[in-house]
């Protein structure tokens, strides 16, 4: 039978019993996470979400019963313990916060008993994911993801903290709502009072901020759930969370200072990193030349060099070419690795194949300065030599070589980059390296649409000096918009608004909106451009991946109480299921046969 804890209160969680404490009585309460019954004694390590404390059982100082009460203790019991701190009377164990103390048990209750779990509760831990997600109440309990949802709790609240001292407000924006333009696919909610309408939940508050900011309300903020229903992606999550902000009589240095500052607090105040002010800037052209990414990380140097006009007239026909269709050639050094073996250089071909390439050429720099290639063959002792000095090669360096239309080249490379930086163990997690993404284009060309779709969305405010192409090449036209990398991550991203309904007309126009459809999904918006509206701009972090990448761990998962898995279902609610034909017909929702 399970006891109560009536008449006791918790003195301290297990790891603020301290030295200090030493001589006092104290209650703790927690679970029981080890037990060890050495005859006559027994150890006890007693934890809660602070940490671990060791308790001792006598039967000098509990009693009879108390002590058979200790003997019954399993792993997971959730117990209380009165009793006195005292200097740890065996080994130090410097493992653990409270290493020199234990507690000297004088009363023991036990408030539940537990089965034993399916996985143990440790640090580290080797059990199958699926396994921990379907018990995920369970692995809460380890030590490692209260570290992470603790750490996350803390970012949440320094930024509160921070943007409400800059003046921002937090405000609430709907989750019942219209289909926003990010541009992923909408979760849909059945209207009962509305049969055949529709909610979308949103993709991010964006329409709603930006209304706020019509509304006079200067600056404001959200740690904000958002809905995508995107494609399954290893590291996506149907449901995430944004830190989402706006401001209003702004541009793109007044965001970016703001969120720098934000940036320096949270990475001191949560896990002591020195964030060095101002944070690089890097143009989106720049980004992709060099890194072959929009989101570069800058941990490390094998930029990509492009050669083509070195190759120009070469012998190599895959090389001419590419150049011919368009494209280019370009190539990346990895310093030192001449000597890669074949099977791996085969590796990274596989690996570059799989990013479009039709292949990879390489050229190994022997130390007696000759060759190993697999295109040497066709050129000349002189194209060779002025190919290697144009990429830096030096006698043991290997060279890779992607030639195709630029984008399956900074696709292929800037891939490749990371994936022979992570073989090489290049990417280091303690190094924080930041980096602002700017002047993005404003569009993007999508051959499956055939027309061009916002590369940020909708409202996003072109650069002013590019205005003039946006009728004759509407691809050159950059826009006020910018991204923040960590690490090869994008972390946030935003821009500057429109807020001329001139340009919002203009760029409807330009993504094949008719004035009809534009009103029809953002007439409120637009209306509201009508009634006065300022200048505005602002940005969105995802919280998840912030705090991953604090946490220096791999997956979002991690980070998230209750995450969902690959095909957006949680293995513990077994969400999304099958409802009752009653709460459909309600809806007026037939569901279609599989096979109709
Ligand atoms: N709403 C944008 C997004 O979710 C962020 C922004 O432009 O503020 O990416």
């Amino acid at each position: 039978m399970a006891e109560t804890m009536k008449g006791l209160h918790r003195s301290h969680r297990c790891t603020e019993v301290s030295n200090a404490n030493i001589g006092e009585t104290v209650t703790v309460m927690g679970w029981v996470q080890k037990s060890r019954n050495k005859g006559g004694i027994i150890f006890v390590d007693l934890r809660d979400r602070s940490g671990i404390l060791q308790i001792i059982f006598e039967e000098n100082d509990i009693g009879v019963e108390g002590f058979e009460k200790a003997e019954k203790l399993r792993s997971e019991f959730v117990i209380a313990v009165v009793g006195k701190v005292e200097k740890r009377s065996g080994a130090v164990n410097e493992n653990l916060a409270t290493g020199d103390i234990e507690i000297r048990a004088t009363e023991l209750r036990i408030l539940s008993e537990a089965e034993t779990p399916p996985f143990p509760i440790e640090e580290d831990s080797k059990t199958k994911e699926d396994l921990r997600l379907k018990y995920r109440y369970l692995d809460l309990r380890r030590p490692d993801l209260q570290k992470n949802l603790i750490m996350r709790s803390k970012v949440a609240t320094l930024t509160r903290q921070f943007l409400a001292d800059e003046g921002f407000l937090e405000i609430e924006t709907p989750m019942l709502t219209k289909s926003t333009p990010e541009g992923a696919r909408d979760y849909l909610v059945p209207s009962r009072v509305h049969p055949g309408n529709f909610y979308a939940l949103p993709q991010s508050p964006q329409l709603f901020k930006q209304l706020l900011m019509c509304s006079g309300y200067d600056r404001y903020f959200q740690i904000v759930k958002c809905f995508r229903d995107e494609d399954l992606r290893a590291d996506r999550q149907p449901e995430f969370t944004q830190i989402d902000m706006e401001l209003s009589f702004v541009d793109i240095d007044d965001v970016i200072d703001v969120n720098e500052r934000l940036l320096q607090k949270l990475f001191k105040e949560t896990i002591g990193v020195d964030v060095q002010l101002p944070i690089q800037r890097m143009t989106y052209a720049e980004a992709m030349d060099r890194f072959g990414s929009d989101k570069p990380d800058i941990r490390f140097g094998m930029e990509l060099k492009n050669v083509s006009e070195v190759i120009e007239n070469c012998g190599f026909s895959v090389f001419t070419s590419a150049l011919e269709k368009g494209g280019s050639v370009r190539g990346i050094n990895a310093e030192g690795q001449g000597e890669m073996p074949r099977k791996k250089i085969d590796a990274l071909v596989e690996f570059a194949k799989g990013f479009g390439a039709k292949g990879l050429a390489y050229l190994a720099v022997n130390s007696d300065g000759t060759y190993k290639s697999s295109f040497a063959k066709f050129m000349t002792e002189e194209e060779l030599s002025n190919l290697v000095t144009a990429m830096s090669g030096k006698p043991g360096d290997l060279l890779l070589f992607a030639a195709d239309e630029d984008d399956v080249v900074f696709d292929v490379l800037g891939n490749l980059r990371l994936e022979i930086a992570k073989n090489l163990d290049l990417l280091d997690k303690d190094d924080y390296k930041f980096l602002w993404v700017t002047e993005f284009p404003l569009l993007e060309y999508s051959k499956e649409e055939g027309r061009y779709t916002a590369k940020h969305h909708p409202f996003t405010m072109p650069m002013e000096e590019d205005l003039s192409l946006i009728d004759t090449e509407p691809g050159k036209v950059r826009a006020k918009a910018y991204d923040i990398v960590l690490n090869g991550t994008e972390i946030g991203g935003g821009s500057v608004r429109i807020y001329q309904n001139n340009i919002q007309e203009k760029m409807f126009e330009v993504l094949g909106f008719s004035k009809e459809d534009a009103y029809d999904r953002f007439g409120f918006l637009l209306n509201a451009f009508k009634y006065g509206v300022p200048p505005h701009a602002g940005l969105a972090y995802g919280l998840d991946r912030l705090v991953m990448l604090m946490a220096k761990e791999d997956s979002i998962r991690d980070v998230i109480a209750f995450p969902k898995v690959k095909d957006a279902s949680c293995l513990m609610t077994d969400a999304p299921n099958m409802v009752d034909l009653k709460q459909l017909d309600e809806l007026g929702i037939r569901v279609a046969d599989k096979t109709e």
